[in-house]
């Protein structure tokens, strides 16, 4: 064990949300968990994380969506830091604070966001020096979706989403966020998707070769037609009122809607930053989202923004 006799300094990572750009869902493994073939796409709505020497483990949980997340050791984020600090041999408490804009149980992998941003925060804390790999890898133990949140960009994930392949892809896209007031379980959409599959055919596990073309080539029209999410229509059973927000969001003139992951945020593809500002304000208008946020895609992953050191790159 390493002594305990670290000065009190403090690290922050800061982390981004992701949307699936597209989502085929296998048949169920014999682990409980789905075999995914899915590209992952990180947009700048971001969660902050600061890890601080203290005498004691603990976390604070910031922001509009604090009271939906626990404050416990059953946080993943301090379900992170607990891991780190065994495989590391690390005996140096932290209290965790995470200031928090990503939504919870909206489909854009928060709890992994900050799960990965721990992890960062703490290497660098401890002074550890793990690879990114070695992170990845330890990120995969906590949840699928956790390595990406380290990588960012535009990425393929394969296994449980939790095996990453870089994507070629160029240029930015402008995202319009309809979020909604009540979350989606994803073991509950699986769950879902289970039972109105039963007997039905399961997908090839490959992304589409239009979602491939659209990617290399930039062009948002393109990338808006091949957005795919095998598990929409699960969310849309079990929050019918998606329906209407891809619909309204659709006839204001997006590109593209789709139901980000397990939902229940629907994201939208438009053209550029102005007509980001036009279908934010006409969603909302509306009426068929109590929230709309906008985000550039592809951001980077987790990343210090201040603190002593940055992890090596594998
Ligand atoms: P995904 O897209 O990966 O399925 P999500 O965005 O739908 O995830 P999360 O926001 O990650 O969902 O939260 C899922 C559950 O995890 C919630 O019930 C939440 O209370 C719990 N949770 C535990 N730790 C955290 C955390 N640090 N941030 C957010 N949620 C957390």
């Amino acid at each position: 064990m390493r002594s305990a006799a670290t000065p009190r300094r403090s690290v922050t990572v800061r982390v981004p949300a992701k949307i699936n750009l597209e989502l085929i869902v296998g048949p169920r493994r014999a682990d409980g968990f789905h075999h995914l073939a899915t590209v992952f796409h990180a947009v700048g709505l971001h969660d902050d994380v600061t890890v601080e020497a203290a005498d004691d483990w603990g976390v604070t949980v910031n922001g509009p969506y604090a009271s939906l997340v626990p404050a416990d050791g059953t946080n993943l984020a301090m379900r992170a830091a607990r891991l780190l600090a065994s495989a590391a041999g690390v005996d140096e408490p932290v209290h965790i604070t995470i200031d928090k804009d990503i939504p919870v149980s909206g489909g854009m992998a928060g709890g992994s966001a900050d799960a990965a941003g721990t992890l960062m925060a703490c290497d660098a804390l401890w002074d550890v020096g793990s690879s990114k790999a070695a992170l990845e890898e330890m990120g995969a133990e906590l949840g699928s979706d956790v390595p990406f949140a380290l990588t960012g960009g535009t990425a393929m994930g394969s296994g449980r989403g939790d095996r990453l392949a870089p994507v070629l892809g160029r240029g930015h896209y402008h995202w319009v966020l309809a979020l909604s007031d009540s979350g989606l379980s994803t073991p509950k959409i699986y769950a879902e998707l289970d039972r109105m599959r039963a007997n039905g055919r399961v997908p090839k596990l490959v992304p589409s070769a239009s979602m491939m073309t659209a990617l290399r080539s930039g062009d948002a029209a393109s990338l808006g037609r091949a957005l795919n999410n095998d598990l929409q229509p699960a969310a849309l059973s079990l929050q019918p009122r998606l329906e209407e927000v891809l619909r309204t969001g659709m006839e204001i003139g997006a590109l593209g809607g789709i139901v980000s992951g397990s939902g229940p945020t629907v994201a939208f593809l438009v053209p550029d930053n102005e007509r980001g500002l036009d279908l934010a304000v006409a969603l909302t208008a509306s009426g068929v989202s109590p929230a709309v946020k906008r985000a550039v895609g592809p951001v980077r992953g987790a990343h210090i923004v201040t603190g002593p050191v940055a992890p090596r790159s594998s």
